[in-house]
């Protein structure tokens, strides 16, 4: 009889997993059989979550009386059924490549629910968006010269079409804010050329979570919008991009256990809780708090400039939009990965490893670790205990899943280990095809039946 157990780290990371894991979980015969058609490791995903996700950020609109838009980030996951379902949602869309937007366009996505925000625009993105009528962010001076001599050189003759263009703002080190290579310094938007584009909005996007730095952020373009109405355009929203926050676990203790225990590991006081004691230096907060709404109020409810009430009257007294462009926050519950046991054995050292038919970019992002307890399917059968790390395809040392040192009640090849909530960022964002290891099938969850690909993998 196969069976669904947890993958335990010590100490525990219990994640949240969605009702409609949770029945798939519950059915290990339909989970060897996705696995069995699509190969391992492969991604399931279910865009439902996003709606509800997206729900808590604008219902707060009305309650402010302040417009409040959405623009899925798209980098976080490259599956289309995310922007067919932020399309049906009314949401619009963040795109960081000419492929992205293209992909968005033919979705049937409108062009003025669409913004660039990509770092580096090469010149068929510019086009792309021109044609269409995109809003660009700016990231520089040398962008804005270029996407204005493109339009001008467009409308050969006529009357010059000036693209929709947000200015991306860059905050100085002064207001506390790290060091960005991202956007200019309002100095710098004031003193260009702006004649050849039409400013509709002022956008910055900020490293991190903090609800203090955004609320920074939006007093900030709040000035460069009143400097850039004071030169004749008319910008009706700021946009203050990604990082809303976001929790996989629920369970705050947990948090806070795990790193007292972390702790005393790497200062040597206990064994280590991870590979070579590897310390996590870089990791995403699995726990924090507030996240999404209660976030999203604390920033709208913070006192902007003097005399102006809070940050949602500073916006909506000057007819701004609020524009967000969240990833992981609206991904939060739609995927997980699957991916086939293929080995355990010992290290020359004694050290248990489990091998699994997957890459270790195939569930990474640049952070150091995905902090919760895998799930394992097992026809193991075996009351056997096994602990163990679980190590990938690559020909390297090194090559983790995840760093923990994780223990399964029983475990045997051809049994599956479900990651939960991978969908923002951990499938794709350093998905690579190193070693010609293929890159994971993307499938679209239904309540029963086969799943069906989604259309990114053709
Ligand atoms: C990455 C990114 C986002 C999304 O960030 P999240 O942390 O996923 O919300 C939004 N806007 C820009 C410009 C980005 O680079």
């Amino acid at each position: 009889m196969p069976e669904t157990v947890t993958l335990q780290g010590q100490p525990p990371l219990t994640p949240r997993w969605e009702p409609w894991m949770r029945a798939l979980l519950a059915d290990p015969e339909r989970v060897a059989a996705i696995v069995a058609e699509h190969g391992s490791p492969v991604n399931v995903l279910n865009p439902e979550p996003l709606t509800r996700n997206a729900a808590e950020l604008t219902s707060l609109g009305p309650v402010r009386d302040l417009e409040i838009q959405l623009f899925f980030a798209r980098k976080a996951n490259k599956a289309l059924c995310f922007v067919d379902a932020a399309a049906r949602a009314g949401l619009g869309v963040d795109v960081a490549s000419e492929a992205e937007l293209a992909q968005v366009l033919d979705a049937g996505v409108r062009p003025e629910r669409i913004i660039v925000s990509a770092a580096i625009k090469n010149r068929a993105l510019l086009s792309l968006a021109l044609t269409h009528g995109v809003t660009v962010s700016l990231d520089h001076l040398g962008e804005l010269a270029e996407l204005t001599a493109l339009a001008a050189a467009t409308s050969a003759g006529g009357r010059g079409v000036r693209p929709p263009v947000a200015l991306r703002l860059a905050l100085p080190p002064s207001s506390g804010v790290a060091p960005t290579r991202f956007g200019e310094l309002a100095d710098r938007w004031l003193g260009a050329d702006l004649d050849g584009v039409d400013v509709t909005g002022v956008h910055f996007h900020l490293n991190g979570y903090s609800a203090a730095e955004r609320v920074t952020g939006i007093v900030a373009a709040c000035d460069l919008v009143d400097a850039v109405r004071d030169r004749g355009h008319r910008p009706w929203f700021v946009d203050a991009g990604g990082g809303v926050p976001m929790s996989y676990l629920d369970d705050a203790q947990e948090w806070e256990t795990f790193w007292e225990a972390q702790r005393a590991a790497v200062a040597g006081e206990a064994e280590p809780l991870t590979w070579n004691g590897h310390p996590l230096t870089t990791v995403y907060p699995y726990h924090q708090q507030p996240t999404r709404r209660a976030w999203l109020t604390a920033v709208l409810d913070a006192p902007a400039r003097r005399g102006e009430g809070s940050v949602a009257q500073a916006l909506a007294g000057r007819r701004l939009s609020l524009h967000l462009e969240p990833g992981r926050a609206l991904l939060d519950g739609c995927g997980l990965t699957l991916a086939r046991v293929a080995f355990t054995k010992q290290r020359s050292d004694g050290v248990g490893l489990i091998g699994v038919e997957m890459n270790r970019t195939q569930c990474r992002t640049t952070s150091d670790d995905f902090l919760v307890d895998p799930e394992l399917v097992t026809w193991s059968g075996a009351d056997a205990p096994f602990t163990g790390f679980l190590v990938g395809a690559y020909c390297i040392e090194n090559e983790l899943i995840l760093q923990r040192r994780l223990t399964a009640p029983g475990i045997a090849p051809g049994d599956i280990v479900a990651l939960p909530n991978t969908a923002g960022y951990f499938m794709h964002i350093l998905e690579s095809g190193s070693h010609q290891w293929p890159l994971a099938r993307n499938v679209v969850w239904q309540d029963a039946g086969p799943l069906r690909k989604d259309r990114i993998d053709g």
